[in-house]
């Protein structure tokens, strides 16, 4: 497994490339955004540890520019105390995930690994209910033939419902598996992101597909199972 880490605090990186090739992880290690921008852009990793305040260009910069180039690698953001701005947004712009400053180098491998199991576990598939169909590699989304353009935090969401056909899935859930919260913000984020979705993919002549289940959460429905059906 390769990885690159971008941080430009000696001691903190320092301890997490150590860490991390105590583990058998081979670290490219870069300490300014602009290397970090070019070893992110130029070569391939099984995940990027970025840390968001850099000389150079940001954490946030380079995570930008490897979505804009549809690349997919699973990306952790280490944020130091108090940055919670800068993890929402970098969740928004397509982090896997975020750990505020400090924290274990255990803690940080534990996500990793959660991490590449979520993506093992869907493969190269794409996921398909009813007429709507999300390629998980390529984030390409089509409702009947239509493409339907998507932030990459929409997809994750949409993802993860379509995943679970007929299963009603909690806001808490939602909460921890889109946005990586243990803890509710008090926001009515999830429900926002949904009618974001329903507005995008229940077109005229289209069945809804996201039902709401009132004080408990959404269920994305499965007409290919339905028992009315
Ligand atoms: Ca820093």
């Amino acid at each position: 497994m390769k990885i690159l880490l971008v941080e430009d605090e000696a001691e903190i990186g320092d301890l997490i490339k150590t860490g991390l090739e105590k583990e058998e992880f081979s670290v490219d290690y870069c300490k300014d955004g602009d290397s970090g921008m070019e070893h992110a852009m130029s070569n391939s990793y099984d995940a990027i540890v970025l840390d968001v305040m850099l000389p150079g260009k940001s954490g946030l910069e380079i995570l930008k520019m490897v979505r804009a180039g549809q690349n997919n690698v699973p990306i952790i953001i280490i944020t130091a105390r108090g940055e919670t701005e800068d993890r929402i947004e970098g969740l928004d712009l397509g982090a896997d995930d975020y750990l505020p400053k400090p924290f274990f180098v255990e803690e940080l491998i534990a996500r990793l690994r959660a991490i590449w199991r979520r993506s093992s576990e869907t493969g190269m598939s794409v996921l398909n209910v009813g007429t709507l169909s999300a390629n998980l590699m390529s984030r390409e989304v089509v409702r009947s033939g239509r493409q339907i353009e998507m932030t990459p935090k929409e997809f994750s969401l949409l993802a993860f419902l379509m995943r679970a056909p007929g299963r009603v899935l909690t806001r808490t859930q939602i909460l921890e598996q889109v946005w990586g919260y243990h803890f509710d913000p008090g926001t009515n984020l999830v429900d926002v992101y949904i009618r974001r979705l329903r507005s995008k993919i229940d077109f005229e002549g289209e069945i809804p597909l996201i039902e709401t289940l009132r004080g408990v959460g959404y269920r994305m429905q499965d007409p290919d199972n339905s028992e009315e059906g």
